[in-house]
C-alpha cells in the first residue's frame, strides 16, 4: 500500500514515485562521480531526475491513449528501471492495443523532433554535450536529446511487453488469434531478452539485466494467462456461480464495527465477508477494504466504513467467466451471491479454481493467480 509516494495527478491519473526510486539517484550520482567528481555526481542525479520526466511524458501517452478508449488508468509509478501506467484492463480491439502501446514511444520521437529544431533554431550543437558531464545547459539538452531517442528505440524493440511487444502483438492478432499472437509476441520477446542478458554479462550491464529479466519473466507470465483465458473460453462450457457458489457464509450485520468484523476475521476461514440485514444483501466488504478502515476510521467505525462500492454482486446464473473477469478487474478474491436482493451466499476465486481443476473437459493446467496491486 504505501510502497510509493503520490507527487502529482494528471487528469485523475496520479503519479507516484516507488521506494526504491531513489535507487536510481545514487546509482547515478555514483557512476558519473566516478568519471566527473563532485560536478558529476550533480550531473548524474539532475540528469536522471530530467531523463525521468521523459519517462513520465512517455506514459502519460499511453494514458492519455488508453482514456480516449474509455479505459480507466489507475496510476503511473516510476520504478529504477523505468515507468509503469496502469490501466483497469487492456484494451480488447488490436487497433486499440496497436494505438495505446504506440502512444507511449511517440511523445518521445515528438520531444527528440521538436529539441532538434530547437537546437537547430538556436545553433546548439546536437550531441556537442554529450561527453561532458558538467551542468551545463548544452550538456543536459544533449544528454536529453540522446535519451529521448534511446527511449523511444528501445521500447520500440520487438520485445513483449515493451511496447514494440505489444504493437507487434496487436498487428499479429489482426490475423491470427489472440492467444496465438500472444505466444509468437513473447517467444520473438524471449529471444530478444536472452540476447540482451548475455550482452549484459559480458559488459557488466548491470541494468541491461535486470532489464532481459524484466521481459523473460513478464513476457511468459503474460502469456500463461492469455492461454488461460483463452482455453476457459474455447471450452465453452457455461458453466454457472449456481455450480460452485457456498449457500453457508459468514455474513456482517449493518451495525456491526470493524472490531467485530476483524475478530471474525481472525477467528475464522473466511477473509471476506457480504453484509446483510435481515437476509437482506446491503454491500461486501474485502480484507483489504477492512483493513484499510480499521487504519482510517480506527476499530469502533461501523462495517459502512470497510463495503467496498465497486464490487457488483452475482446471481446464480452468472457465466464463472463472467465473475472470475470481475474479480480479476477489482482484484478481489471473491464476490457475493445475490437474487432478488436476497444474499444467498459467496463464490470465492480459490472454489472456481478448483472446480476447474477437477471438472473434466476443463482445462488443467495451473491457471495464473489474480495479481494484488
Ligand atoms: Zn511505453
Amino acid at each position: 500500500m504505501n510502497s510509493s509516494w503520490k507527487l502529482l495527478a494528471v487528469r485523475g491519473i496520479d503519479i507516484r514515485i516507488h521506494i526504491t526510486f531513489p535507487l536510481i539517484l545514487v546509482f547515478a550520482a555514483m557512476s558519473y562521480g566516478q568519471v566527473g567528481g563532485r560536478d558529476g555526481a550533480l550531473f548524474g542525479v539532475v540528469s536522471v531526475l530530467l531523463l525521468f520526466v521523459l519517462v513520465t511524458l512517455h506514459e502519460l501517452g499511453h494514458s492519455f491513449a488508453a482514456l480516449h478508449y474509455g479505459i480507466p488508468v489507475r496510476q503511473i509509478v516510476l520504478l529504477p528501471i523505468g515507468g509503469l501506467a496502469q490501466l483497469e484492463r487492456m484494451p480488447e480491439k488490436p487497433q486499440q492495443e496497436l494505438v495505446v502501446a504506440a502512444a507511449g514511444p511517440a511523445v518521445n520521437v515528438v520531444l527528440a523532433v521538436v529539441m532538434g529544431l530547437v537546437a537547430w533554431l538556436l545553433n546548439i550543437p546536437l550531441l556537442g554535450g554529450v561527453q561532458d558531464f558538467s551542468l551545463t545547459f548544452t550538456a543536459l539538452f544533449s544528454f536529453l536529446l540522446l535519451y529521448n531517442v534511446i527511449l523511444a528505440l528501445f521500447n520500440l524493440l520487438p520485445a513483449f511487453p515493451l511496447d514494440g511487444g505489444r504493437m507487434l502483438r496487436a498487428l499479429l492478432a489482426m490475423w491470427l488469434r489472440y492467444d496465438r499472437a500472444t505466444a509468437v509476441a513473447v517467444n520473438i520477446g524471449r529471444v530478444v531478452a536472452v540476447i540482451m542478458a548475455f550482452w549484459a554479462i559480458r559488459n557488466g550491464a548491470l541494468f541491461m539485466g535486470l532489464i532481459a529479466l524484466f521481459i523473460f519473466v513478464t513476457g511468459s507470465q503474460e502469456l500463461a494467462a492469455t492461454r488461460w483465458q483463452s482455453r476457459l473460453r474455447r471450452s465453452g462450457y457455461g458453466h454457472m456461480v449456481r455450480e460452485v457458489f457456498s449457500p453457508v457464509v459468514g455474513a456482517l450485520g449493518p451495525y456491526d464495527s470493524l472490531r467485530q468484523a476483524l475478530a471474525e476475521r481472525m477467528r475464522g476461514w473466511q477473509s471476506d465477508f457480504p453484509v446483510a440485514d435481515d437476509g437482506r444483501y446491503i454491500g461486501f466488504v474485502t480484507e483489504d477494504g477492512l483493513l484499510r478502515a480499521a487504519n482510517l476510521y480506527g476499530p469502533d467505525a461501523l462495517i459502512y466504513a470497510a463495503m467496498s462500492p465497486d464490487v457488483r454482486p452475482v446471481s446464480l446464473q452468472t457465466d464463472l467467466l463472467d465473475a472470475v473477469g470481475q474479480m480479476a478487474r477489482l482484484r478481489v478474491w471473491a464476490l457475493p451471491v445475490v437474487e432478488y436482493g436476497r444474499l444467498l451466499g459467496m463464490i470465492t476465486y480459490r472454489q472456481i479454481q478448483e472446480f476447474i481443476r477437477t471438472t473434466p473437459g476443463f482445462p488443467h493446467e495451473d491457471s495464473p493467480r489474480i495479481v494484488r496491486a
